[in-house]
This record gives C-alpha cells, structure tokens and sequence, in this order.
C-alpha cells in the first residue's frame, strides 16, 4: 500500500471524481431476418464474456467526460496507465 493516493484533478473543469467506465459488448440472438429488410432480435441479453477484448474500459471525469488520454489519443484504459496519467498531469498539492 503506498503511503498516499493519487488524486485526480480535471484539466478542464477541476472536478475531482475520476469514473472507471466499462464498456460491455453485450449480444441478442437473431430471431428472424425478414426478407423486406428488417432484423428481429430477443430480448434476453447475452454476455459475450468470451470475447475477452470486447470489455473495454475507459477513465472520465465524472462532472464534464473529460476523457483522459495516452500519448497516441487512445483513451486510457489500464491501470498502471491511468495511474502514470495522474501523476504527469494532476497536481497532487
Ligand atoms: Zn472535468
């Protein structure tokens, strides 16, 4: 355990709650695809938890979406990531 945490501070607005976002792919089973065009699915929705690298995380400031990102402009997604991002771009007085 390091002795201090990490805080957050928005480069745009100051807001101090960082959110973890997680984006899950989520499926519907195809039921009928109708001739005229149309797709119908069922309700029940079906974890594609197979699909390791369909669950993708993100960081955003919880008060403007302020989306934190690597040096490429992907947004940041892993830990040690978000952790380096903190420290080069918050103020931790
Ligand atoms: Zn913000």
């Amino acid at each position: 355990m390091a002795e201090k945490n990490l805080k957050f501070v928005c480069p745009d607005c100051s807001g101090k709650k960082l959110i973890q976002a997680q984006s899950v792919m989520k499926g519907y089973e195809v039921e009928e695809l109708d001739p005229d065009g149309y797709v119908i699915t069922g309700d029940e929705e079906l974890d594609l938890d197979t699909l390791e690298t369909d669950t993708t995380f993100y960081y955003c400031c919880a008060d403007c979406d302020y989306i934190p990102e690597d040096d490429d402009g992907n947004p940041i997604s892993e830990d040690a990531d978000i952790i380096e991002w903190v420290k080069a771009n918050c103020s931790q007085e």
